[in-house]
């Protein structure tokens, strides 16, 4: 294989790895990588549809009015939160106030916003709340919105509550990935689900030959585990290479999250087609059916800090292995690409509403400035301003009119900027003006995020991944004074 190594460029910005937490890859050990959606990505649209037609084939066998319903894939985004006692769908800020909803799949106007969350915090603790961690939540949240209309519509049984409502899709949906069916559907035209990347093959391949130790833990079972990794990797690697050869372990079945917090049976998968023998410890290299975090920390004889986890599951793959571990973490959020791509095209745009945003600022301190000196001129107290009280009213009456101005040509843009990568819900990592709910929990369990685990091909295995410094509110003080 020849090519011709660039020392200069860049990726481009939505192909980056962002930084939390300085990480030098140096001192990374061992990498453990997540399959699904991680080092193995799956077209969305497809894979969500056949889920989501799974489900709904479940709820017509129960006699539910399903038939109409068509998996929509933009009704809703990764990040949000699912209230299932009131049948909402909920995008929060960093603190936990909701900044959008939808009831069923209707967006709820501010008001009743307003009416229903404004004294709530959200607290994903709760467990009436139900975060969408991952794209595979996409077919789940679609389907429950849905229902909630028809329960509304009086077509599913008047004592369904919306928590049972949610209890019911999510059995289902658990259903569809445990049963064999639509897994082997998966498995036989994987072409049609999976998206392969060279690179990523490479990139993996730079990690080990730098002296790293891989490791791959996925949840999902051998036969798919080992099918979908073949159609993925194979063809990128040398004949008589198989993708197994890159992996120092592979743990199939692994139950995470509990595979992080407790201790686990462990197997040793003893022929290709998965006969299984039960083991006390790894002492090989090979393939192995559940077992723990402590059982490949034991083997590779590091801990902690030295090994970096891979993954996409927000909970699963770095909140967890982050609390429980004190493992590196790394997220993959591949819908980052399509919003750092939109962001980019909307920076014009974002520029003058921050013109606009310093204007109103401006105007708004005269205004409240004007307002006080009336008020002081009018009470006979503290220092009086030079102005009359009618040329006060007057600078008020036209600072307002200003304002309302200038508002009409914020407003459509504002509208804009929050309609960047969904309509709806706006962008995955921004609330308003501030930092959605996911966006929190990346900075404070992922070291370090990026849209797919190719991207570590551009930073090499030698990388020293430095956080910036972070921004706080009183940094832009200079500009005001
Ligand atoms: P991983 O991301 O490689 O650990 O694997 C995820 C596995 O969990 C895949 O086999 C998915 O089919 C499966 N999975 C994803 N969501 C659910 C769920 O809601 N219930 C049960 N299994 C799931
Ligand atoms: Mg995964």
């Amino acid at each position: 294989m020849r090519s011709d190594l660039d020392l200069e460029t860049h990726p481009p910005q939505e192909r980056r790895i962002f930084c939390n937490r300085t990480l030098n890859l140096r001192g990374v050990k061992a990498i453990g990588y997540d399959m699904d959606y991680t080092v193995v990505h799956y077209r969305v649209e497809p894979w969500e549809r056949r889920t989501y037609d799974h489900v709904k084939a479940k709820l017509a066998d129960l006699g539910w009015p399903v038939g109409d319903l068509e998996f929509d894939p933009d009704l809703v985004i990764r990040g949000l939160i699912i209230d299932t006692q009131r049948g909402n769908l909920l995008k929060a800020n960093r603190f936990g106030y909701v900044t959008r909803a939808s009831h069923g799949t209707a967006m709820l106007e501010f008001e009743t916003l307003r009416q229903v969350y404004g004294r709530t915090l959200i607290d994903l603790s709760d467990n009436r709340h139900v975060f969408l961690n991952t794209l595979f939540s996409l077919s789940e949240a679609c389907m429950y919105a849905q229902l909630v209309d028809l329960l509304d519509a009086g077509r599913l049984a008047a004592a369904l509550g919306y928590a049972d409502l949610y209890r019911q899709v999510r059995r289902c949906i658990d259903e569809a990935h445990m049963e064999g069916e639509m897994k082997a559907e998966i498995a036989s035209d994987p072409e049609r689900y999976v998206e392969r990347d060279s690179e990523t093959v490479l990139a993996l391949w730079d990690q080990r030959e730098s002296g790293k130790k891989l490791v791959l833990i996925t949840n999902s079972d051998w036969a798919y585990t080992n099918r979908i990794m073949t159609f993925a990797f194979d063809p990128f690697l040398p004949s008589g290479t198989p993708w197994r050869s890159l992996f120092e372990l592979v743990v199939v079945s692994a139950r995470k999250p509990d595979f992080f917090s407790q201790r686990m049976p462990l197997f040793e998968v003893v022929t290709e087609d998965g006969l299984l023998r039960p083991i006390t410890s790894l002492r090989h290299p090979g393939v192995y059916v559940g077992g723990d975090a402590g059982d490949v920390e034991g083997y590779l004889g590091i801990s902690g800090e030295e090994i970096l986890y891979v993954g996409d599951h927000i909970f699963v793959d770095v909140h967890i292995t982050k609390s429980v571990m004190r493992w590196r973490t790394a997220l993959i959020l591949r819908e980052l690409e399509d919003e750092l791509r939109a962001l980019e095209a909307f920076r014009d745009e974002q520029s003058s509403l921050a013109r606009m945003m310093e204007e109103k600022v401006g105007l708004e301190f005269r205004y409240s400035q004007a307002r006080l000196g009336l008020q002081r001129l009018q009470g006979g107290y503290g220092p009086q301003p030079e102005a009359r009280p009618g040329e006060l009213k007057e600078a008020m009456t036209e600072l307002r009119a200003r304002l309302v101005a200038l508002d009409e040509r914020i407003m459509p843009l504002a509208r804009r900027s929050g309609e960047i990568l969904n309509e709806r819900w706006g962008p995955l990592m921004r609330a308003g003006n501030d930092k959605s709910h996911l966006a929190r929990q990346v900075e404070r369990y992922a070291d370090i995020y990026t849209s797919r685990v190719s991207n570590f091909l551009f930073e090499t295995p030698f990388v020293y991944l430095r956080a910036p410094r972070g921004s706080l509110p009183h940094d832009d003080a200079h500009v005001l004074a």
